[in-house]
C-alpha cells in the first residue's frame, strides 16, 4: 500500500461538475455527474487544470469521427492523484497526491506492429482522452496510469497544461524538421508559442506566420524570439529549412511548399485539416517532403517534458472557469487569443 503523500487529496466527494458534449455541431453543456471510479490499472485524479486544444474544436464540430457520446473533452490535463485503480502502485510509481499530466494518447494495444515498433501513436486501436476516453474538463477524471507523466510541483497548473498537447505536439512536428536551422511556423497559437521558444533557444530562426493583419499575434510572436513576421501567404526574406503548419488551413500547404528550399520540409501537425489545393509539381520538386504528425508517443512525452524546464519553457494561458468553456471555445476559433486557455475546475 502506497504511503500517502503530504498533498493527498481528501475523499472524492459522489458528485462532480462537468461540460459535455452530447452531439456534434451543438455547445458544451454544463452537467453533475457521478464521480467515476478507477478501474484497474487506472487512476483517479481531481483536475487541477485542463487546457483546451484545437482539436477539441475539431471534436465538437463534428470533424473527428465516431466520438463516443455523451463526451467529457480536454487532453491536456493536470491532476492530482486521489484514488488508485486495482494493480496500479509502487510499479507505476503513483501514489495519492501526486501530480500527474493526462496527454491526449489514452491507450494503446501494446503489441501491434506500430506499438512493437516504437510507433505506438500509429496504433490502429489507440483510444484518445477527450474523444473515445472521458477528458478533463470536469472536477474528476480518471487515466490509465501507464500514459500519464508525472508534472513538477513548482510549476502552475494552468501553465503546465498546454504542455501536455500543445507542447508535446509542437515538439514532435519540431523534431520531424531535423536540423533544420530556418522554420516558419504557420498559425501562432499555443503550440507555436511554445515551439518557438524551443527553437530559438536551439538556436534556430523562427518566421512566424499569422492571420493577414493579425498585428497583435506577430508582436506575440516576435516578443517570444521569432526573427519575422507575417502573413500566411507572404514570403520570408530567405528560404526555410522547414515550415510546421498547425493552423487548419489546407491552403497553407503550397504556401509553405513555396517558402521552403530544396530539400526542405513541410509537417502538417493538426489532427485535421481543410482540403489541400492542387498544386503544381515544381513547388514539391527538389526534394521537398510533406510529412503528417500523427498523436504522440509516450517517449515525445518524456522527452519534451525533461526538455521544457531547461529552456525554460513559459507558457501563456488565459484562465478560464469550468463553465466558460464555451467561451473559451469560441475565442480559440475566432483566433482571439495569445498564448492557450486553460480551464480551471
Ligand atoms: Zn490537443
Ligand atoms: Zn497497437
Amino acid at each position: 500500500m502506497p504511503r500517502p503523500h503530504p498533498n493527498a487529496p481528501a475523499k472524492p466527494p459522489a458528485g462532480m461538475r462537468a461540460m459535455q458534449l452530447e452531439r456534434p455541431g451543438e455547445a458544451l453543456r454544463a452537467v453533475h455527474l457521478a464521480v467515476p471510479r478507477p478501474g484497474p490499472g487506472q487512476v483517479l485524479l481531481r483536475v487541477e487544470a485542463c487546457g483546451v486544444c484545437r482539436t477539441d474544436l475539431h471534436l465538437i464540430d463534428g470533424e473527428l469521427p465516431d466520438p463516443v457520446l455523451p463526451m467529457i473533452p480536454g487532453h491536456e490535463i493536470v491532476g492530482r492523484v486521489v484514488e488508485l485503480g486495482e494493480g496500479v502502485g509502487d510499479a507505476a510509481g503513483m501514489a495519492p497526491g501526486q501530480r500527474i499530466g493526462v496527454p491526449w494518447l489514452g491507450w494503446t494495444c501494446g503489441h501491434c506492429g506500430f506499438c512493437a515498433s516504437q510507433r505506438e501513436n500509429l496504433c490502429d486501436a489507440a483510444r484518445f482522452t477527450g474523444y473515445q476516453i472521458q477528458g478533463g474538463y470536469a472536477e474528476y477524471t480518471v487515466a490509465d496510469a501507464r500514459y500519464c507523466f508525472p508534472i513538477d510541483e513548482a510549476l502552475d497548473a494552468a501553465e503546465a497544461a498546454p504542455l501536455l498537447c500543445a507542447g508535446l505536439i509542437g515538439y514532435r512536428a519540431l523534431e520531424m524538421a531535423g536540423a533544420a536551422r530556418r522554420i516558419g511556423l504557420y498559425g501562432f497559437g499555443a503550440a507555436a508559442h511554445i515551439i518557438t521558444q524551443v527553437a530559438v533557444w536551439q538556436g534556430r530562426e523562427v518566421y512566424a506566420f499569422t492571420r493577414p493583419g493579425d498585428s497583435a499575434s506577430q508582436a506575440f510572436a516576435r516578443r517570444l524570439g521569432a526573427c519575422w513576421t507575417g502573413a500566411g501567404e507572404e514570403r520570408p526574406p530567405h528560404p526555410l529549412d522547414a515550415a510546421l503548419i498547425f493552423a487548419p488551413a489546407g491552403e497553407l500547404v503550397p504556401a509553405a511548399l513555396r517558402a521552403v528550399a530544396k530539400g526542405g520540409t513541410v509537417v502538417c501537425a493538426g489532427i485535421h485539416m481543410s482540403t489541400i489545393p492542387a498544386f503544381p509539381y515544381d513547388i514539391l520538386w527538389g526534394e521537398r517532403r510533406i510529412v503528417s504528425v500523427a498523436n504522440l508517443t509516450r517517449r515525445d512525452g518524456d522527452e519534451f517534458l525533461a526538455l521544457a524546464p531547461r529552456v525554460p519553457v513559459r507558457t501563456e494561458v488565459v484562465r478560464f472557469a469550468l463553465e466558460d468553456a464555451n467561451e473559451a471555445l469560441e475565442r480559440l476559433r475566432r483566433g482571439a487569443l495569445q498564448g492557450a486557455a486553460v480551464l480551471l475546475p
